[in-house]
């Protein structure tokens, strides 16, 4: 697909004609939900849909419904030209631009709880979050009707959530993960890491470096405890206030005592007034 076919949309009538028909030609469609601000992370999943489909559409809606009232809503960092530029330029087919008005007309009532996999890690730090996070894919994957959803790993939570939501509400799209991508220092990409001054910027891959470290060291059978504590005291030494630093079980994201089967290294920490979540595969 040449930049020059790239579409961006803001109506949903628009966006469904288009997407119909492609449909209509048989082609597979594959939806990458974001909220802008798009790095390398972003363009991985890009890369990743072109792999996996016939065409791609990008959303991108800053979501108010999943940032608490002192969270970073109004600060999150917007640039939509820059944004459909990278995306045309990564080879997607389309963006799709909905405004807060058409995902939230007067009167709009619904939302979608996930219980269970919510309750723990970011579930009680966001009071919300993941029902604003459930919502909105949803309607986005009703509004697109993708074959394939990509998330990346970077939010595994988030991910394991929405494979829950289409598991039971039957939405008929695969929920996939991609890998996260670093910066060669290891700091996983995040819209968020321009908020971090430079020394702020030179501590952050230490959260990577103490994940990768307990991720290697919980083998099958031993306690995970005192990796746990000793991570956690590394952080909090290198300035980091810990939010949380567990080892899940990969598929129901209950804290495990030992490892014995596929398993996650999870954290969120602040650095300042910065937020950072990462994990790895143990
Ligand atoms: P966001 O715009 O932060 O909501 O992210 C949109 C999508 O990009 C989500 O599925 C994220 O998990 C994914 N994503 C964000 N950062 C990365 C990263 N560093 N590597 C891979 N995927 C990412």
């Amino acid at each position: 697909m040449s930049e020059s076919t790239f579409q961006s949309f803001r109506d949903l009538t628009a966006l469904r004609g288009c997407v119909a028909a492609w449909r209509a030609a048989g082609e597979r469609v594959v939806l990458i939900p974001t909220m802008g601000a798009l790095h390398d992370g972003h363009l991985a999943l890009v890369a990743e849909a072109r792999r996996i489909g016939r065409r791609t559409v990008a959303s991108i809606f800053v979501n108010p419904t999943q940032f608490g009232p002192n969270e970073d809503f109004a600060r999150y960092p917007r640039d939509l030209d820059a944004d459909l530029a990278l995306l045309a330029r990564a080879g997607a087919d389309a963006a799709w631009t909905p405004s807060v008005e058409t995902m939230y007309p007067p009167g709009f009532a619904t939302r979608i709880e996930v219980a269970g996999l919510t309750d723990g890690l970011c579930g009680p730090f966001r009071p919300g979050h993941f029902a604003g996070v459930a919502t909105v894919v949803t309607k986005l994957l009703n509004q697109v009707r993708p074959d394939v959803a990509l998330f990346g790993e970077k939010d595994f939570q988030q991910l394991r959530v929405l494979q829950q939501v289409a598991a039971d509400l039957d939405l008929p799209v695969e929920i996939r993960g991609v890998p996260t991508v670093r910066e060669p220092d290891g700091l996983a990409l995040s819209s968020r890491n321009r908020y971090l001054s430079a020394e702020e910027r030179a501590v952050a891959p230490k959260l990577h470096a103490v994940l990768a470290e307990i991720a290697s060291a919980s083998r099958s059978g031993t306690p995970v405890a005192g990796r746990i504590a000793a991570g956690r005291a590394a952080l909090e030494a290198a300035g980091f206030r810990v939010q949380y630093l567990a080892v899940c079980d990969a598929r129901t994201l209950v804290p495990v005592e030992r490892v014995d089967g596929p398993a996650r290294v999870i954290a969120a920490a602040f650095l300042g007034r910065t937020r950072l979540i990462d994990n790895r595969a143990v």
